[in-house]
């Protein structure tokens, strides 16, 4: 489903991403952790190409969208990354509208259904995360665990094959995280493939099939949940789970 040899970027003269490699298959969950700086939302970003490498391999469900470091043509990277719904720490829903109308931009925008079939879908996925009463609400009145899913269900309105999660929790008080984790977990019942970069140890160890340590611009380790929480390999992964706990 994604595919990722040897991918490379700099900032200048800052190497950020270092020969990062990884497959992800379908239906998969992988949480990606790591300190500060150790290039987790470059990675992310790299992906959906908002971020541009400077050398590497991605492709995404079997196409190249940058090949040893050539980008495909415009037309072929919108293509791929239309596939690919991406949640930022901040929402970044449209403030001036309202919570149906941040849902429906895109696909009316992009033609995608007719404006009944978009609605329809737009009801669905409120629905589904919850805040179908929020329908005709601008995004100031939300708290933040609402706008989280209001984001997440915008992130859906595509039909993507792929959902990039970029620490959805991280700018929540803790008693709303949960409520934001636990879309997050039934996606995955769902077998949405999904990576999701994460401060919630707990929840990697639940809903991730697989968890990678970044660490410094490399995935210093990778493995099971119960490999890398329960057992893990290298000194730098075991330093920052003790920092974390
Ligand atoms: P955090 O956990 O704090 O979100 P991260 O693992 O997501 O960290 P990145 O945001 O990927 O880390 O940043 C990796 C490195 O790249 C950092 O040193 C950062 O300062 C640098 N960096 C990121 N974006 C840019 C940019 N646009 N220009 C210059 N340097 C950048
Ligand atoms: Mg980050």
């Amino acid at each position: 489903m994604i595919e990722v040899k040897q991918l490379k970027k700099s900032f200048d003269a800052l190497e950020v991403l270092k020969e990062v490699s990884f497959d992800i298959q379908a239906g998969e969950v992988v949480a990606v952790i790591g300190p500060s700086g150790s290039g987790k939302s470059t990675m992310l970003r790299s992906l959906i190409h908002l971020e541009e490498v400077t050398g590497g391999t991605i492709r995404i469900l079997g196409q190249g969208l940058v090949e040893e470091g050539r980008y495909a043509s415009g037309k072929d990277i919108r293509t791929l990354t239309d596939r690919m719904g991406m949640v930022f720490q901040h929402f970044n829903l449209f403030p001036h509208l309202t919570v149906r109308a941040n849902l429906e931009l895109a696909p009316k925008t992009l033609k995608k259904d007719t404006a009944a079939g978009i609605r329809k879908r737009s009801m669905e996925l409120l629905d589904k995360v919850g805040l179908l009463d929020k329908a005709d609400v601008y995004p100031a009145n939300l708290s933040g665990g609402q706008k989280q899913r209001v984001a997440i269900a915008r992130a859906l309105m595509m039909q993507p094959d792929i959902l990039l999660f970029d620490e959805p929790t991280s700018a929540l008080d803790p008693e709303l995280t949960g409520e934001v984790l636990r879309v997050i977990k039934q996606l995955a019942q769902e077998n949405m493939t999904m990576i999701i970069v994460t401060h919630e140890m707990g929840f990697a160890r639940e809903v991730a099939d697989r968890v990678f340590f970044m660490d410094k611009g490399e995935i210093a380790e990778a493995g099971t949940p119960e490999q890398l929480f329960g057992n893990p390999q290298r000194e730098r992964t075991r330093m920052f789970l003790q920092r974390e706990k």
